[in-house]
C-alpha cells in the first residue's frame, strides 16, 4: 500500500483547492448552518478574505486545502515531480496564510484553518469549530477592554 496520491487525483485536488466555494467549504458551511449559526462569506475586507465570517464575534474560519496551503498530512506532501516549481508556491502560500492570521490578530480577530482532511471526521470537525466559536475569545476580550478603555479616556 502505497502513500502516494494518483496523479489524476492529485489535478482533482489541485483543480479544487484554489477556488472559493469548493467541496469542502460548502460541506463546512452546511455542517455550521444545520447547527444554527449564521455567519458571511469572503468577507474581502478582512485579511485573506476568510472563507466563513462572524462578525459580531469577530471570528473567522478558513477552510484550507491541504496541498495548496501544505498541511502536515499526506495530502499536504509536496508531488516527486516538479518540486522546484511548487515548493516556492506552497512555501509563499504557507507565509501568506500567516501573515493573514497575524493582521487579523492586530486587529482583535480570531481566526481557525478548518483543513480538507479533517472533514473525514465531520463530528470531531464540528465540535472544533463549536469550541472555537463558543468560546470567549482572546481577540474579542482584547478589542472590547480597549473600547472600553476608550470610553472611559474620553
Ligand atoms: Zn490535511
Amino acid at each position: 500500500m502505497t502513500d502516494r496520491v494518483s496523479p489524476k487525483i492529485r489535478s482533482a485536488i489541485m483543480a479544487s483547492v484554489n477556488s472559493k466555494n469548493t467541496g469542502a467549504e460548502l460541506k463546512v458551511r452546511d455542517m455550521l448552518h444545520r447547527s444554527g449559526y449564521r455567519y458571511r462569506l469572503h468577507r474581502h475586507d478582512l485579511a485573506g478574505s476568510p472563507d466563513i465570517v462572524f462578525s459580531r464575534k469577530r471570528k473567522a474560519i478558513f477552510v484550507h486545502g491541504c496541498f495548496w496551503h501544505g498541511h502536515g498530512c499526506r495530502w499536504g506532501q509536496l508531488p516527486k515531480s516538479r518540486v522546484d516549481y511548487w515548493a516556492p508556491k506552497i512555501e509563499a502560500n504557507k507565509r501568506r496564510d500567516e501573515r493573514n492570521f497575524a493582521d487579523l490578530r492586530s486587529i482583535g480577530w480570531d481566526a481557525i484553518v478548518v483543513w480538507q482532511c479533517e472533514l473525514r471526521e465531520p463530528e470531531a470537525i464540528l465540535s472544533k469549530m463549536v469550541g472555537f466559536l463558543e468560546k470567549d475569545s482572546f481577540g474579542e476580550k482584547q478589542f472590547h477592554n480597549r473600547q472600553q478603555a476608550r470610553n472611559e479616556k474620553e
